[in-house]
């Protein structure tokens, strides 16, 4: 339903809590983040995004790097463990989904033959151990598995993936599901989100990501690429929007 994601300078827990709070007028169920600090923490909880505060109150939350959702739920019903955001199986990736991914059961069909577990009901754990499954056979790097996933899976889609071993990289594509890039001045800081209600306190100049496109942020760098590999020329956007 709804997505956040932050990398720069700033305490990037608070930026993505207030941007979930931006976002809860779209509805939800659910709400979780996913912070990169010395490893891949998540947190998340059936409810409003204050039963989220709760759960990580008192708890170290400083990172500089975070993904952030609201869900509503389309598969498995709400609860903690079908909220977002999901691992990959060997905890090195967390993922926020908006959207449906259609062949989903055929893809777990595959992958429990290959050994994988599953914590929650959702498409989307499915969808990210596929990614984690295509890097690992192939050996390949991470946004290359998530071009390949994504020529392979069938449905409405905008995916934010944050990996423990790229504590600087936020990897996000879409096709059908909006997602929009907030660039901070001088390239100090990125904002990720399902609309632009997150991001306008803080810059103005924002891409928003096509259809079947990856966008990788990476040591303050943005590349977008289509699914196929072409490079693309980001768009930048001045926001006239106001608070
Ligand atoms: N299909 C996913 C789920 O059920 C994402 C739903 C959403 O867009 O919030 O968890």
């Amino acid at each position: 339903c709804g997505i956040v994601g932050y990398v720069g300078h700033r305490n990037a827990s608070e930026v993505l809590i207030k941007g979930l709070q931006r976002l809860e007028y779209r509805g939800y169920d659910s709400a979780g983040i996913a912070l990169i600090k010395e490893g891949l923490h998540v947190f998340k909880k059936q409810g409003k995004v204050a039963e989220l505060q709760k759960i990580i109150e008192g708890k170290d939350t400083t990172a500089t790097i975070g993904i952030g959702h609201t869900r509503w739920a389309t598969h498995g019903g709400p609860s903690d463990g079908n909220a977002h955001p999901h691992y990959s199986s060997d905890k090195k990736l967390a993922m926020v989904h908006n959207g449906i991914i259609e062949n989903y059961d055929v893809l777990k069909k595959e992958l429990i033959a290959k050994g994988h577990t599953f914590e929650s009901e959702t498409d989307t754990e499915v969808f990210l151990h596929f990614i984690e499954q295509i890097q690992k056979d192939n050996n390949i790097a991470l946004e290359e598995a998530v071009r390949i996933a994504l020529n392979e899976v069938i449905g409405a889609y905008a995916i934010v993936i944050v990996s423990e071993d790229a504590p600087d990289q936020l990897i996000a594509a879409r096709k059908g599901s909006p997602l929009v890039i907030g660039i901070g001045e001088n390239k100090s800081e990125y904002f990720l989100a399902s609309d632009a209600t997150p991001i306008v306190e803080y810059t103005k100049d924002v891409v928003y990501i096509n259809d079947e496109e990856v966008a990788v942020i990476r040591g303050g760098e943005m590349k977008i690429t289509d699914i196929k590999n072409v490079e693309k020329t980001p768009y930048i956007q001045t926001l006239e929007m106001e608070l």
